[in-house]
């Protein structure tokens, strides 16, 4: 039997902190994650963050040619470790920290955009993807398109600021991260708040794209009925492969049903926390959690879809975990390639593998994204 070779992919990320990574620990993603594992050996960041998954060089090796780069700050209630860098205790401080981390993203597409390069509207993803589709001599690589994420709303003070958050090239907005003034979410649960509703009712004025990762079951219904712009989940797992998980961080089929009727798409977390209920760093081994589960989810959004065109991966790699919390044919994020021979197996095809991995987010992007 003849065994068909798919060319590799391009892959969108749909979630990494990177700012926040670089602010809070002091990483540099020209690196390799093994360069910077090596400055790593031994620090507290690997006891808090574990073991980098990231850099460009890792991107050119996997083709991940866009990234969803967010701005996240923790706030203080949430914060289990000596370093409170990142860390908020009002929304003005929230407010100041994600502006520090939207200007990196500016600084850092500005001083390196061989590597990076913001991507604020259809005109700029065109560029990075002719980039990406072209030859350039041996070593130079592609830079990887940056789409800006706001996760957790609270550094929005005030609803006159979302035309200055846009027009910094703000273009996801995920109203929660734990419970936020605008709605219940992660840990603790709540429905939209009347701050919340005026919130998705000025974002969808400013063409912002709303997240539901991170937002409570309730709060994410009534966003699905009143939000008139377009709806993502950028990072999110399906909740019926993960019963009892006495979590609400997982969509549940009602929500995945909402997200594929706005035509929206789902990123997969190949985090093994979110694969295998109960799996704890520390108290498992990696080997329990194989990529296949990741697969596993991604079909169970195409079943409910009854297509290929509605699920991606968010890996949010680097974001509060690392090598040693994702599956085990996982080294860096170069290694998401591995499951393309995972969906082969069940039948899906070049073109569903494709859309999988980068076409259903680009679409969204090319729909979603100002001229
Ligand atoms: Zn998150």
């Amino acid at each position: 039997m003849r065994s068909s070779i798919i060319p590799m992919p391009i892959i969108v990320d749909a979630h990494a902190d990177i700012a926040y990574n670089m602010l809070k620990y002091g990483r540099n993603y020209t690196r390799s994650a093994a360069e910077t594992r090596q400055l790593e050996v031994g620090s507290a960041t690997v006891i808090h963050n574990e073991d980098s998954l990231l850099g460009w060089p890792d991107y050119q090796r996997g083709q991940v040619a866009v990234i969803f780069s967010t701005l996240f700050a923790c706030p203080a209630r949430w914060s289990t470790t000596e370093n409170k860098s990142q860390v908020y205790k009002t929304f003005d401080e929230a407010h100041k920290l994600c502006r520090e981390q939207l200007m990196v993203y500016h600084r850092m597409t500005d001083s390196a955009p061989d590597k990076f390069r913001l991507i604020a509207s259809s005109r700029d993803l065109d560029l990075i993807l002719d980039h990406w589709h072209s030859p350039t001599p041996a070593g130079n690589g592609h830079p990887v398109g940056m789409v800006v994420l706001m996760e957790g709303a609270e550094c929005i003070c005030t609803l006159s600021e979302l035309n200055e958050w846009y027009e910094l090239g703000v273009r996801l907005i995920g109203p929660a991260w734990v419970g936020t003034r605008y709605c219940g979410g992660w840990n603790e649960p709540g429905p939209l708040t009347k701050d919340g509703r005026n919130l998705l009712a000025a974002m969808s004025d400013h063409d912002f794209v709303l997240d539901l990762s991170h937002m409570d079951e309730q709060a994410a219904v009534e966003a699905l009925d009143i939000y008139r712009g377009p709806i993502v989940g950028t990072h999110g797992n399906c909740l019926s492969l993960m019963p009892n998980s006495n979590s609400n961080r997982h969509f549940s089929d009602r929500i995945i049903e909402g997200i594929v009727e706005r035509d929206g798409v789902v990123g997969v977390v190949p985090y093994n926390g979110y694969l295998k209920v109960g799996w704890t760093v520390g108290k498992n081994e990696r080997a329990e959690v194989p990529l296949r589960y990741v697969a596993d989810h991604i079909d169970h959004i195409c079943q409910i879809a009854g297509d290929a065109l509605h699920a991606g991966i968010g890996s949010d790699f680097d974001g509060g975990f690392g090598l040693q919390s994702v599956p085990p044919e996982i080294d860096t994020v170069a290694d998401l390639q591995n499951l393309v021979s995972l969906l082969q197996a069940r039948g899906y095809n070049e073109m569903d593998v494709d859309n999988i991995f980068s076409g259903n987010w680009l679409a969204r992007l090319k729909r979603d994204l100002p001229k």
